[in-house]
């Protein structure tokens, strides 16, 4: 039989560790392996809330796949994933090229889910890549000096968070570190700047430890963060957004975090999803097609209680490696094993040292889970680039 060919789409959590463990455990020449993303670089998505509220660098998130990756096993390509044909066995690129495969790991990453309400894709920024969270901080950044030139534009000081799930919370966190920050730099009184997190479920954070959550939302409230619980957002203008209750809230800047969904390239390929994620089976291959692996956000598994995981990195990390090690399997006609998630916990940043989280059966708080994230974060930089990536990153 000639060399297999594996082609893996995107570079995120799934699709790198699926590349990175292929790189670990194949021989030279044993299978053809082809990364393609759209970007030359890895980003830490898990960091990017901090780009966007602009307390870190846009680079400091972004990891060069050159260091990363051995070139004498995987070839890297850069490119536009267009569509998908699982019948012939191929992928087609914006550019057009065709690629050819035996077997394909699909790691496309997420969309925003703006669940149809007006405006969204228009009018709101969300926090989903490097360029996305580069234009939010300018964003906020132009705001403000526009409202120096129109001081009676105080809405160009407010700033919208639509959803108070993780996400909306953890940039709810590094906005509030940014703000005293931006008002000394363009002189503008901090009482008039306004920061809403706007959440439609009867809590911030649903489904999460209350005691987490009433936590997040007082260290929150205290920097200057106001939630508007229980009310819904259901319409995006220019001007701002306009809530289920009929109020208006006029707003400089919308960001949406209600939210994500599966790559819409997956859907509009044929594959049969739920809120764009492919049901996988228990080796996460798509229904009909044994040759198709699909990782992290675009896939979805059930725990034993028939409930849907949350898309994660830390899942989809385990997927990529869970996925890279089965390909290994398959290709020397060995047993695969199943994909069974090992959940470490939950942490989440609620700005400069503060934090929530259950790590085990335990509830940490404040420096601690902020420190226990910054450890966590350590270590999937040293999984990925070992010590050197891990030591250039580091920010304490
Ligand atoms: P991604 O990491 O999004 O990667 C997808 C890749 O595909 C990207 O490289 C992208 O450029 C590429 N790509 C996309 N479309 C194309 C295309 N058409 N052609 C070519 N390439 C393409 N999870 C946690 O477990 N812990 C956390 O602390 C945490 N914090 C988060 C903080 C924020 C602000 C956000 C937004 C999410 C956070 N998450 C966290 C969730 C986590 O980031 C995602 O679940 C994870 O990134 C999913 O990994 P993935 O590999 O599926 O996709
Ligand atoms: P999410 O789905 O977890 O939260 C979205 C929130 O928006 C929900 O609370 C929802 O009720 C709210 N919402 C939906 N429609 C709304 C509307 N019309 N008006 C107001 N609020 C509305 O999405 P996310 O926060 O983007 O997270 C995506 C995934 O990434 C999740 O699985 C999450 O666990 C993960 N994540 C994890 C971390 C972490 O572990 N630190 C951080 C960020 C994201």
């Amino acid at each position: 039989m000639s060399t297999p060919k594996i082609l893996i789409l995107g570079a995120g959590y799934g699709g790198l560790l699926t590349a990175l463990q292929l790189q670990k455990k194949l021989n030279y020449n044993e299978a053809d392996v082809t990364l393609v993303n759209k970007h030359t670089y890895h980003y830490i998505t898990t960091w990017l809330h901090e780009p966007a509220a602009g307390t870190a660098p846009a680079d400091h998130a972004r990891v060069e796949l050159d260091g990363i990756i051995d070139k004498s096993k995987i070839n890297f390509l850069k490119g536009v994933v267009e569509s998908i044909q699982p019948d012939e066995q191929t992928v087609t690129l914006k550019d057009k090229r065709v690629l050819s495969y035996d077997y394909l790991v699909i790691g496309l990453g997420s969309e925003p889910e703006t669940f149809g309400i007006e405006g969204l894709k228009e009018h709101a920024f969300s926090i989903r890549s490097i360029n996305a969270v580069r234009q939010i901080r300018e964003h906020i950044e132009y705001m403000f000096a526009k409202y120096k030139n129109e001081p009676e534009r105080t809405e160009y000081l407010t700033i919208v968070i639509g959803g108070a799930g993780f996400t909306g919370i953890e940039f709810s966190g590094e906005v509030a570190d940014r703000i005293p920050e931006l008002c000394k730099e363009f002189d503008v009184d901090p009482s008039l700047v306004k920061v809403y997190n706007i959440e439609a479920a009867p809590t911030a954070l649903p489904g999460f430890d209350k005691e987490l959550v009433d936590y997040a939302m007082d260290v929150l409230t205290r920097k200057g963060i106001q939630f508007r619980i229980n009310t819904p957002i259901k319409q995006c203008t220019p001007e701002g957004v306009i809530l289920a209750t009929g109020e208006e809230i006029k707003a400089g800047t919308v960001v949406w975090t209600g939210g994500v969904r599966g790559n819409s390239i997956v859907e509009k390929s044929g594959f049969e999803v739920m809120r764009g994620r492919v049901k996988v089976d228990e080796y996460l291959r798509a229904p009909g097609y044994d040759n198709v692996f699909v990782v992290g956000d675009c896939a979805l598994i059930f725990n034993d209680q028939g409930r849907p995981y949350p898309p994660t990195a830390q899942i989809a990390v385990q997927e990529g490696e869970n996925c890279g090690s089965n390909l290994v399997a398959l290709i020397r006609n060995d047993k695969m094993t199943p994909f069974v998630p090992a959940l470490q916990g939950t942490l989440a940043s609620l700005g400069k040292g503060e934090g929530i989280g259950i790590v085990g059966q335990k509830k940490v708080f404040g420096s601690t889970a902020a420190l226990l994230k910054k450890g966590s974060d350590l270590r999937y930089l040293y999984k990925i680039g070992g010590v050197g990536l891990a030591l250039k990153k580091v920010r304490l």
